[in-house]
């Protein structure tokens, strides 16, 4: 038994899940973490689309050390010229449309939707906010106000007014975004409603219907962002430019970081923007961006859906890129003790969705090979 489980992990971590996965990780390389028994667990989550790279990329680890051996903290976000971030906030936005030409950095993806929120009622003079159902945005009280589970936001009302729940990816329902409405805040895909996918055609009518209403289009790509849906930001399949667009988790190339497009605010943050932070990304998005590694996502994205479909009791699998949902009739109960747990057994590490209790999450780092695919088919099968 680990040393840490009763004395230490339960004992004075304090947890958001009634059921932890409850292994020690001691180190994670490439695409596999180590525990310190030895055991090696072959990543198929990424740390939740963070680790795109994979983990202890050594171009990144030299970033950080580089960085950290100049200086961490120094100064509140905003005042000063720091190199790494000014770096990183250039190649962003070389990769981004000209209309998304600046950039506002800070910690997480939580703060970046609430900057956003902030940023639509100051810039429309509009207080109404239309999200979806189902939506998971994140849970500081901004974002749990337009996140689509009632059950979830009950025990914190009241929370933000004026905001409303449409369904996603349903035509009909964007005539609820109106001239009143200071912006429309969705995900690029649903992540944890267990990876729901909208068509190009609903895409292009949220576009329009933002454009004739007047309200903003705030685009979540937090978790869909950096390459995992096959593109280097998921909005290029659907032809279409959001005003306000969300990034954090993989952004940080391992650190937290989050951003969102921002001409001017009105939000203060001593950390956001750290420059340690900075140094990672600004080294994981060049690896991203000169590998082109979207391209693999779609690739071997393709290659392991084949192989779950083969899985007995698999029924479904929803997929774009490398952001796939593994569908099983069984509920939740049997999905964590008996998938999850029998898969962490056998060596693959994969984890639920919050919202979808039959399907397990699969969206491995984006430098998975045929070599990491032969050891998971030999694992599973
Ligand atoms: N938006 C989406 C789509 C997310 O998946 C998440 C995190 N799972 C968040 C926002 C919140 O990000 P964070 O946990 O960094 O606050």
């Amino acid at each position: 038994m680990n040393k840490y489980l009763f004395d230490g992990f339960h004992k004075y971590v304090a947890g958001t899940s009634d059921d932890p996965m409850n292994i020690e990780i001691e180190k994670a390389v490439g695409m596999h973490l180590y525990s310190p028994e030895g055991k090696s667990y072959l990543d198929l989550i990424a740390g939740i689309s963070v680790c795109n790279m994979g983990h202890s990329h050594p171009v990144i680890v030299d970033a950080v050390k580089k960085q950290v051996e100049k200086y961490m903290h120094v100064m509140a976000y905003g005042e000063i010229i720091q190199e790494s971030q000014v770096e990183l906030a250039r190649l962003l936005c070389q990769q981004l449309p000209p209309s998304l030409s600046s950039v506002f950095f800070v910690n997480s993806g939580s703060e970046a939707v609430e900057g956003a929120l902030k940023l639509a009622k100051r810039a429309t003079g509009r207080h109404e906010i239309v999200y979806c159902d189902k939506a998971y945005h994140g849970c500081t009280h901004g974002a749990m106000s337009v996140m689509g589970c009632e059950s979830f936001k009950a025990a914190f009302q009241p929370l933000l007014p004026e905001t409303k729940a449409i369904r996603f990816g349903v035509m009909e329902d964007l005539e609820q975004i109106t001239s009143k409405t200071a912006c429309f805040i969705v995900e690029a895909v649903q992540g944890e409603a267990g990876v729901r996918i909208a068509s190009k055609e609903y895409w292009q009518a949220v576009r329009k219907r933002c454009d004739e209403t007047g309200a903003l289009l705030v685009l979540d790509e937090i978790q869909t962002g950096l390459g995992r849906t096959g593109k280097l930001f998921c909005f290029e399949h659907y032809d279409i430019v959001p005003d306000i667009l969300l990034l954090a988790k993989a952004l940080g190339g391992g650190l937290p970081l989050g951003a969102l497009h921002d001409p001017a605010l009105g939000h203060i943050t001593t950390f956001g923007g750290h420059p340690v932070s900075c140094a990672a990304a600004l080294a994981h998005l060049k690896l991203i961006v000169e590998g082109r590694l979207w391209e693999n996502a779609d690739e071997k994205g393709a290659e392991l859906e084949k192989m779950m479909l083969q899985l007995p009791d698999v029924v479904e699998v929803r997929r774009i890129g490398l952001l796939m949902a593994v569908q099983f009739a069984d509920s939740v109960t049997s999905l964590k003790t008996f998938k999850i747990k029998k898969w962490l057994s056998k060596g693959i590490f994969t984890d639920w969705f919050l919202f979808c209790d039959s399907a397990l999450r699969v969206a491995p780092p984006l430098i998975i090979s045929d070599e990491d695919l032969d050891e998971l088919r030999n694992m599973l099968f």
